[in-house]
C-alpha cells in the first residue's frame, strides 16, 4: 500500500478508520470525542483534540505519521511544540516516541483499522488514469446540492484571493477606489494580449489629468493616444494630426511622458480588437463616464450595468480605420456584449466584491455574485472539458468556480480537501 500522511490526516479528520475495541499499543483505551481542528501550519497535525485515554479525559494536539520512528526524523524530539502531543496516530508502530521529559507518548496504530475499499477508492482517485482531472470517472456521480455548496465556496475563495490585488494596489494609490478601479479596468481594456499597456498607460495618466478635460473628447483622446505612443511619428490624416498638435501642447502642460509604443501587440489579433480600437473605445468610456466606479455602485440592473460598456460611442473616424492613416471598409466598433461582459466579470464583479468586503456591505457582495450568476458563462479548453465529465456550466458564477478548482485544487491534487473527492472517498 501506498499511504501518504495526507491520507492519514483524512481517515483521522473524519475518523474514517475502526473504532472497535479502540487502543493504543500500550494496551489503554481510547474513544476519540473529537479529532480536533486540522493545522496545515507548523506545530502538531491536529489542535485541540478531545479523547480519554485508559481513565483521562485529554484536550490537546495530535501528531501522525506513517511510522513512528518518523517522530524522530522529523526532529519533533527536540521541538517544545510537540511537547503539548497528546496522542501519536501512525500507521505503523515500529518505535516507541518518548518526550524530552520521559513520557512515552500513547501511540495508536492505524495499519489494521483501515478498510481496504476505503483505501482502493483513494489510491484510484489520486493514482488512476486520467486525461483530465483525477476523479473525472467519478464526478457525475456527485449529487448536484453537494457540488453547487462546494463550487460557491470555492467561487468566493477566487474573489478573496483576486480582491488581494485590489487592495494592494488600492494601497499604492493612498486609498483611492475610483484610481484603482479605472487603472484594473484599463488592463482589462487590453484583455491577454494588451493588458500590461493599458495598465501602464492608466498608471502613466492619471484619471485627475483626464478629469480636467472631461468636456473636451478631443483632448481626451489626445491625451490617451498620445500617452500609448501613437502620436509620434508624422501623420497624414486630419484627424490624427490634430490630435498631435492637442497631445504636444497637453504632455507639455501636465509633464507626461509617453509609454513605449513596442509595448503594443497587433500581431495575430482580429483588426476589431486592434489596441487602436480598444484605446478609442477606452477613450470613449471614459468621455462618457465620470466617477464610474461611485455610478457602478448604485447601478442595480445588470443590463444597466451591461450598457455602460456596450453602448461607448468612439469618434467617427474609426468607423472605417483600424489604425491611424489606413483607410478600411467601413465596420462598427463598439465594444459589443461580449467584451463588455468580460469587462464586468473581470472589473466590476471583483471591486463590488472587493468594496463589499472592505467596507463591510454584504449589499455589495451580494450583488457581485448576482452579477456573476447572471453572465454567461465562459468558453475555454477547461469548462469544456468539465462539460464533456456531465457538468451543467450555464453562468460565469460557474464557470469561474470551475477555473479555481481545476488549477487550485484538481491541478495540485488536493482532492482530499474537495468536497467531490470526500464525496467520492466516501461512497459505499
Ligand atoms: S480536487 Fe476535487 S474535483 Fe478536482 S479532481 Fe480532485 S476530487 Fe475531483
Amino acid at each position: 500500500m501506498l499511504i501518504t500522511e495526507d491520507f492519514l490526516h483524512y481517515v483521522w479528520k473524519f475518523r474514517l478508520f475502526d473504532r472497535a475495541e479502540l487502543k493504543t499499543v500500550e494496551g489503554d483505551e481510547i474513544e476519540v470525542f473529537s479529532a480536533g481542528l486540522h493545522n496545515k501550519h507548523a506545530g502538531p497535525d491536529f489542535q485541540n483534540a478531545r479523547l480519554r485515554i485508559g481513565e483521562t479525559t485529554w484536550a490537546g494536539n495530535v501528531e501522525l505519521h506513517i511510522s513512528s520512528a518518523d517522530w524522530q526524523r522529523h526532529g519533533h524530539n527536540t521541538d517544545k511544540a510537540y511537547d503539548s502531543v497528546i496522542l501519536h496516530v501512525v500507521y505503523r508502530d515500529d518505535a516507541p516516541v518518548t518526550l524530552p521529559n520521559g513520557r512515552r507518548i500513547p501511540t495508536l496504530e492505524l495499519h489494521n483499522r483501515i478498510a481496504p475499499e476505503l483505501y482502493n477508492r483513494y489510491h484510484k482517485l489520486l493514482f488512476g488514469e486520467r486525461q483530465f482531472i483525477p476523479c473525472e470517472a467519478n464526478m457525475a456521480g456527485v449529487d448536484s446540492l453537494s457540488m453547487s455548496t462546494w463550487l460557491s465556496r470555492i467561487l468566493i475563495e477566487r474573489l478573496e484571493k483576486r480582491s488581494e490585488a485590489v487592495l494592494t494596489a488600492l494601497a499604492t494609490n493612498r486609498g483611492d477606489w475610483e484610481e484603482t478601479f479605472y487603472q484594473f479596468l484599463a488592463a482589462n481594456f487590453g484583455f491577454k494580449t494588451n493588458a500590461l499597456p493599458f495598465e501602464l498607460l492608466a498608471r502613466s495618466l492619471p484619471q485627475i489629468t483626464l478629469a480636467k478635460h472631461k468636456n473636451n473628447p478631443l483632448q481626451i483622446e489626445a491625451l490617451i493616444f498620445g500617452q500609448a505612443g501613437f502620436l509620434d511619428g508624422d501623420m497624414a490624416d486630419d484627424y490624427p494630426r490634430k490630435l498631435k498638435t492637442e497631445y504636444q501642447y497637453l504632455k507639455h502642460k501636465h509633464g507626461l511622458k509617453p509609454i513605449d509604443n513596442h509595448l503594443w501587440k497587433f500581431m495575430r489579433m482580429r483588426p476589431q480588437n486592434f489596441p487602436t480600437i480598444r484605446l478609442a473605445q477606452f477613450a470613449g468610456l471614459i468621455v462618457q463616464s465620470n466617477h464610474l466606479l461611485s455610478k457602478i455602485l448604485e447601478i442595480r440592473e445588470v443590463d444597466i450595468l451591461r450598457s455602460l460598456f456596450d453602448s461607448i460611442s468612439i469618434n467617427p473616424y474609426w468607423e472605417n480605420h483600424y489604425r491611424f492613416d489606413a483607410e478600411s471598409k467601413p465596420s462598427p466598433k463598439n465594444l459589443g456584449k461580449a467584451s463588455a461582459d468580460v469587462l464586468l466579470l473581470n472589473t466590476v464583479a471583483l471591486f463590488l466584491f472587493t468594496y463589499g468586503k472592505q467596507h463591510r456591505q454584504q449589499y455589495h457582495i451580494n450583488r457581485a455574485l448576482k452579477l456573476l450568476e447572471s453572465l454567461p458563462a465562459e468558453k475555454n479548453n477547461i469548462t469544456a472539458d468539465f462539460v464533456n465529465l456531465g457538468l451543467k456550466i450555464k453562468t460565469a458564477f460557474e464557470s469561474q468556480a470551475l477555473l479555481e478548482l481545476k488549477n487550485n485544487y484538481c491541478d495540485h491534487k488536493k482532492c482530499l480537501d474537495c468536497t467531490v473527492g470526500n464525496k467520492i472517498l466516501k461512497l459505499s
